[in-house]
Parts: C-alpha cells; structure tokens; sequence
C-alpha cells in the first residue's frame, strides 16, 4: 500500500527530528510512521532499497538504523528537505510508493516573494501618492504600460497549468507530469519570473526612487543566479529530453526573441 496522499490530514504531526516533522502514529521498532513534510517517506512502507538515496540530485536523503522494524532495517531520512529541487525522481522510482514530494515554494522562493511584494508596494505607492522622485514622465507612462503586462505573465501558472498540466492523483496542477509549453510558456520558459521582471521594473520606473532600483535589482540578481538554475535543473531532471528540445525551441527569459520564435514556428506549420 502506498504512503498516504493525505497524510498532512489524515495523521497527527507528532514532533520533529532534525527539524524534520514526525507523523504518527509512531511506536517503535514495529510502526515508525512518516518522517518530512514535502518530502515525506512512509517508514513503515520503506523496504531500505537506497533507490532514493541513489537518484536524489540534491543528496538530501540518509540513512537512519531502524533494527527491529518489519520490512527494513534502515530507512531512507529526508535530512534537507529544503535542498530539494522538485525532479520528483524519488517519488516516481520508490518500488513501494513510499515517498511523497508535494510542489511548494521553497525558502528562496518565499524570501524573493516578500522583496518582490515589498519593493512592489513601495514604488507603486510612491508613484502615486508622492509622484515620480525624479519628475520624469516617459518613463512613469512605460512603467504602467508595463504594470498588467507582468501581472499576466506573472500569473502563468494559474492560467495554463490547470488547462495543460496533467498532475499526478491527489495532487495539484503545479505538480504536473507533463512539460506545459503553450500560452506564455512558448513565448519564454520561465513566464513567471519574466512577470516578477516586468513588475518589478515597473515599480522603478513609476517610483524613479533609488530604493525601489537597489532592492529590485539586488532581488533580480539573487533570482536569476541562485532561484532559476535551480529550478532548471530540477525540470532537466524531471522532464528529461522534453524539456532539452524545449530549451532549445524557447528561449529562457527574452520574450522579443521568444516572441520571433514562436512566430516562425507557426509560419512553419
Ligand atoms: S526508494 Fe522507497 S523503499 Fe527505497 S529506500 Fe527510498 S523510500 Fe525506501
Ligand atoms: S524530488 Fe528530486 S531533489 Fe527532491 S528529494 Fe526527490 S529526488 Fe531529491
């Protein structure tokens, strides 16, 4: 029987283990229960194959001893479950189903979110209330021009994965199983970082205040060196093949080229 897709609900979180969450019940040797929350193992379904512990590109998993429990010995520990970079290897290869990696936004993720949303509501906010620091009207014009653009991009996901994605069972959209290339997702791979571009952009070019310009490229930088190649690497992974012709086909983060690509592919067609 495979781990519980439920389990969040369906069991109680009985303590922590390395920072790790315990999801009862939990009595050992004999009955172990889950051990991670968006890398969760079912312990007591684990058989000690090291498949995971193999596959894993991010090597978040350990071995723990568990002498005395039924089906194995040792058990695979997601020690870091935040290193994981969401190829879903571990979940698609565990022979017994005992692992269940859920999509959530990880620490980067969350912390780009807050300097996006705070250097949002500070150049909006000051275009509007203060005007623009530097008086200069072209660009305030560009930048709400460029404001529902990047709210559209931004909102990708929401829009295409829930028509194109297929996720697996128990799962939601963002979690899909098949690679989403159409809508914004052919005009660049990462529409929604793209949307986080523009608005961010936006937001400096309405303020024209050089706080808004130091925490939104600061935030880019950080984004586009440490948050997307890690994403990448993870959809390599995932997708496998797929996903290379579709690095090829479209380009990463540029939406003129992308934009002139997509246009010779339908010509083609
Ligand atoms: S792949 Fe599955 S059965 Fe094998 S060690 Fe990992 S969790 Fe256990
Ligand atoms: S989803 Fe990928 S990175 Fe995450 S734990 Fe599984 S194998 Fe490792």
């Amino acid at each position: 029987m495979p781990i519980d897709p439920d389990f969040q609900k369906n069991r109680e979180k009985v303590g922590k283990e390395e920072g790790v969450a315990n999801w009862g019940p939990i009595d050992p040797p004999e009955k172990l229960g889950i051990r991670g929350t968006y890398v969760a193992v079912d312990w007591d379904i684990c058989t000690g194959c090291g498949t995971c512990i193999e596959v894993c590109p991010a090597k978040l998993y350990e071995w723990v001893d568990t002498s005395g429990h039924p089906t194995s010995d040792k058990k695979a520990f997601p020690a870091r479950e935040s290193d994981c970079i969401q190829c879903f290897q571990c979940d698609k290869r565990c022979p017994v189903q005992a692992i269940r990696v859920i999509f959530w936004p990880s620490r980067c993720l969350v912390a780009m979110s807050y300097l996006f949303m705070a250097q949002m509501m500070f150049g909006l906010g000051y275009g509007i209330f203060m005007g623009p620091y530097l008086g200069l009207r072209i660009p305030l014009f560009v930048g709400w021009v460029i404001v529902p653009i990047g709210f559209f991009f931004m909102a990708s996901p929401g829009i295409y994965f829930p028509k194109k994605g297929i996720p697996q069972e128990g799962k939601t959209t963002m979690d899909t199983t098949v690679l989403v290339d159409s809508g914004t997702y052919g005009i660049v791979r990462h529409p929604q970082f793209l949307g986080v571009v523009m608005l961010m952009s936006a937001s400096i070019l309405i303020s024209q205040h050089w706080l808004s310009a130091v925490v939104g490229i600061l935030t880019l930088v950080w984004g586009y060196s440490i948050y997307l190649p890690k994403e990448e690497e993870g959809l390599i992974i995932r997708f496998g093949d797929d996903y290379k012709r579709y690095m090829e086909r479209v380009p990463g983060l540029n939406p003129l080229v992308g934009v002139i690509r997509l246009l010779r592919r339908k010509k083609k067609k």
